[in-house]
């Protein structure tokens, strides 16, 4: 028996590891989000208290889709369930997956047997390290045991076995990283707008991110089994509060992801067309500068965010003649992006000019084409398209020795 288990497991394993389609938006924008709420139907989740864990999460999952609808009607919402019924937990994943969505959200309330523990916490795919964090997925995976067939959906896992859960550890989603971006923008959004305890960000082996293809998470709004928490979340406030707080973490998250691709992308064709329609030494000017592609792009009002470009207008006003200097490149865009080492890779030296309605960022200060030229070799390896670029009057344009 316990090698016929042994057998399944490994199955179970490789099969998990070969279905996963890559999903999502290659541009990085975020066109589609799939909320979850949990249970549904014949199936409650936690009950306390006259409170129905299935209720309670749906209400916070549609009041967030209202939110993301008015303020972002080009994303399309789709919810797993908007109604009371039973969705068996490997179809919501399904669901997301076929909608090719950018971002799922599984909302969940807590329970345990005491009435004292009490705080939110959000999961994403993983493997335990506690028994505590194995205790809620088992809570919430334990569903699967009303499902029609669920040996089969599920290959063999018994949501109450422990050993069923050793699969999670093989299981690095390559969107773990995304998932726990959003995750902690979650919790940091609670911990602010909620009297409640942040019991932070946690990796557990849930089936309905299991099958995901996007960045995902699962999040426990708070104890239904702690009457404190029970009572807040079931007021108007209450539920206002969480979803405006799981909302701010979207919209954040969103804006993160969006400016960090249309970085990406604006740098790479700004190189192209420098390399190739630039003469050599050739200076770019307000007038003649390279202007962004995509004319759909309108250009921004000139909001100026760093210091470090406060430092270059000031050098070039006071010194225009011998200001001239040597960096490398390592994007443009109609975009203002902050200049901290969070933003580029971790490089500490950017310095953000303006050319025309275009920003270009530029890393180091060099008084030799040679000496940005080893920068640019050592940046390369972030920064594939990163190029030299001589500085005068504060304008940059393609340096060749
Ligand atoms: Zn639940």
């Amino acid at each position: 028996m316990k090698k016929y288990k042994f057998q399944i497991l490994i199955l179970l394993s490789i099969s998990l590891l070969t279905i996963h389609p890559v999903h999502g938006d290659q541009t990085g924008t975020l066109r589609t989000v799939v909320i979850d709420p949990g249970h549904g139907g014949m199936d409650p989740g936690a009950v306390s208290g006259g409170v129905q864990e299935k209720d309670l999460v749906l209400d916070i999952a549609l009041r967030l889709g209202r939110k993301i609808r008015e303020t972002y009607p080009e994303v399309k919402v789709i919810y797993t369930r908007n109604k009371d019924v039973f969705i068996p937990l490997y179809q919501r994943a399904d669901i997301a997956n076929r909608n090719k969505a950018d971002l799922f959200i599984s909302l969940h309330a807590n329970y345990v047997a005491t009435t004292t523990v009490g705080g939110t916490e959000t999961f994403t795919l993983g493997l335990h390290r506690s028994q505590e964090n194995l205790e809620v997925a088992r809570k919430e995976n334990a569903v699967i045991l009303l499902e029609d067939d669920y040996s089969t959906n599920y290959e063999g896992f018994n949501p109450k076995e422990a050993e069923s859960y050793i699969m999670f550890e093989s299981m690095q989603s390559e969107y773990q990283e995304q998932s726990i971006d959003f995750a902690a923008r979650i919790q940091e959004q609670f911990s602010q707008n909620l009297q409640l305890n942040n019991r932070g960000v946690k990796q557990a082996g849930f089936l309905v991110l299991r099958r995901a293809s996007m960045p995902s998470v699962l999040v426990e709004v708070g104890f239904i089994s702690n009457p404190n928490e029970r009572k807040f979340m079931v007021s108007e406030a209450g539920k206002e509060k969480i979803t405006q707080s799981v909302f701010d973490a979207f919209k954040s998250y969103k804006k993160t992801i969006e400016n960090r691709s249309n970085f990406a992308i604006l740098a790479e064709n700004e190189t192209k067309t420098e390399t190739h329609s630039l003469p050599a030494n050739g200076s770019a000017s307000n007038e003649t500068g390279p202007q962004a592609e995509n004319p759909n792009v309108k250009p921004k009002a000139n909001v100026s965010t760093s210091n470090t470009e406060a430092t270059v207008s000031q050098g070039v006003t006071k010194n225009p003649s011998t200001d001239k200097w040597y960096a490398v490149q390592i994007a443009a865009t109609q975009k203002v992006i902050d200049t901290t080492p969070a933003n580029f890779k971790n490089e500490k030296s950017i310095t953000r000019l303006k050319v025309g309605n275009i920003n270009k960022y530029v890393s180091g200060k060099y008084d030799s084409f040679a000496a940005a030229t080893k920068e640019k070799n050592r940046l390369r390896s972030k920064f594939p398209d990163a190029f030299v670029v001589v500085v005068e009057n504060g304008i940059p344009s393609l340096a060749r020795n």
